[in-house]
C-alpha cells in the first residue's frame, strides 16, 4: 500500500480521518455493469471512474472535520489511475490531505488492504480516528483494527 499527499497538502501528523472514494465522494452506479457481467471487465470499470459524479451531500461532509484533521482518502482503486483520480478530486474541489491506493499488482480483497492502509498511517504517526465506507466488510475490517467506521449506503455492496 502506498500513498502520496495531495497537491499543496501540508505534510504532517496526527488525528487521521479515512475516507473511501467509490460510493462514498463519487457516484460509479454508471459502471457497476462492467464488474456485475460475466466475464468482469476490471480495466473498463476503473477507466470509467473519471466520468463519476460527485455526491455532493457525502463529498462535502469532509468540510465538517476540524480543520487539524488529516483527510486520508483510502480506495481500492489500483495506482495505475493514480493521476485520474487526482485530477477528479481536484476538479470535484474535495477536501483531502493524502490518497492510499492499492498496489496494481495486490489482488487481495479490499478489507485486507484497508488495514494495511491503516498499519501504514499508524507507522506513519497518522492516527486514524475514524473511518468512511460504503462496503460493510471494510466497516468490518476497521472496527477490527480498532478505527470506527460508519457505514454509508451507496448500494453497490
Ligand atoms: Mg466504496
Amino acid at each position: 500500500m502506498h500513498w502520496e499527499w495531495a497537491p499543496g497538502a501540508t505534510i504532517r501528523t496526527g488525528p487521521t480521518v479515512c475516507v473511501d472514494i467509490d460510493g462514498v465522494l463519487s457516484d460509479g452506479r454508471h459502471r457497476q455493469h462492467l464488474v456485475t457481467q460475466r466475464p468482469k471487465d476490471w480495466p473498463a470499470f476503473f477507466r470509467a471512474a473519471a466520468d463519476d459524479p460527485v455526491i455532493d451531500t457525502q463529498a462535502h461532509l469532509l468540510d465538517q472535520f476540524a480543520d487539524d484533521r488529516v483527510i486520508a482518502l483510502v480506495t481500492s482503486r489500483p495506482e495505475w489511475i493514480r493521476s485520474a483520480t487526482t485530477r477528479w478530486l481536484v476538479d470535484a474541489g474535495i477536501r483531502w490531505d493524502l490518497l492510499a491506493m492499492r498496489p496494481d499488482d495486490d489482488g487481495r480483497p479490499a478489507p485486507a488492504v484497508k488495514k494495511d492502509v491503516v498499519a501504514g498511517l499508524r507507522a506513519a504517526e497518522l492516527e486514524p480516528v475514524f473511518a468512511l465506507d460504503d462496503d460493510p466488510r471494510n466497516v468490518v475490517a476497521y472496527a477490527e483494527v480498532g478505527v470506527p467506521c460508519l457505514y454509508i449506503h451507496s448500494g453497490y455492496h
